[in-house]
């Protein structure tokens, strides 16, 4: 049976107090759910006690209303924003808070809230991620002249190399990121907050487009050979998606 407990616009306002004084990541996620113990349990304020064992999951058996829960985590995930975990809290508040119900009424309090991100992005990048960039900047202007500007081809390699940039240029991660090299044409992001990603390159295969239902993939050699051991390979005159000396259509995207 789960307990239904609206809080009031001070504690809400009490917990986001609390939250926005904590000084180091690891002290969020307890501190947060000591804030929202307190609060349910109508123990207000900060108590010297630390939090008895098996009190987190008493707080599973109450649920708050959808904007206040809300509320108590767009506090957490602001703070959590100066050292950019915010991502990783928020999958891991839903654990630990109260879960909830619907009450538009209940009240929230209208706190500007703080900007807790760093002043600076620190973007470093190593002398052969630079290499990396300039030769996808090569690879793009050779699709764009090959196929045309406005080809398939050149659109789907730019937009999605574009894509991989704008999120690699932002704070979700914390204040520094650090690219390396992770291939000819693809990137290693090291962030400031422990997490590791990719912005890798996917060449299309060259396929037969002849037809016969022949599912033959050309290497860059001309040679051809089967995709997988029971594939259709036809006895004809294989014809390539993209001509062996093109330069290569594909897409990037990021992985972690
Ligand atoms: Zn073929």
């Amino acid at each position: 049976m789960t307990i239904r407990q609206a809080l009031t616009r001070d504690q809400i306002t009490a917990i986001v107090g609390r939250l926005d004084a904590v000084e180091a990541p690891g002290q969020l996620l307890p501190v947060a759910v000591r804030a929202v113990s307190d609060a349910l349990l109508a123990h207000d304020g900060p108590s010297a006690h630390p939090l008895p064992a098996g009190q987190q999951l008493h707080l599973r058996g109450f649920a708050i209303p959808a904007r206040q829960w809300e509320a108590i985590t767009a506090a957490v995930t602001s703070r959590a924003a100066a050292w950019g975990i915010a991502v990783e809290l928020a999958l891991e508040l839903i654990n630990v808070l109260p879960g909830t119900y619907e009450d538009p009424d209940a009240p929230i309090p209208d706190l500007p809230r703080p900007d807790h991100r760093p002043d600076q992005l620190q973007v470093q990048l190593s002398r052969d991620a630079v290499d990396v960039i300039a030769a996808v900047r090569h690879h793009l202007q050779t699709l764009a002249s090959y196929y045309g500007p406005q080809s398939a081809q050149h659109l789907a390699a730019a937009t999605s190399w574009l894509s991989c940039l704008s999120q690699v240029l932002t704070m979700t991660f914390g204040p520094s990121v650090r690219v390396v090299r992770d291939g000819t044409l693809s990137l290693l992001m090291h962030t400031s907050s422990g997490f590791t990603f990719a912005a890798i390159f996917h060449g299309d295969a060259r396929r037969c487009t002849a037809g016969d239902g022949c599912t033959a993939l050309i290497a860059d050699d001309g040679t051809a050979h089967a995709p997988f051991t029971t594939a259709a390979v036809a006895d004809h005159q294989h014809r390539p998606s993209f001509a062996l000396d093109a330069p290569r259509p594909g897409t990037w995207s990021l992985h972690s």
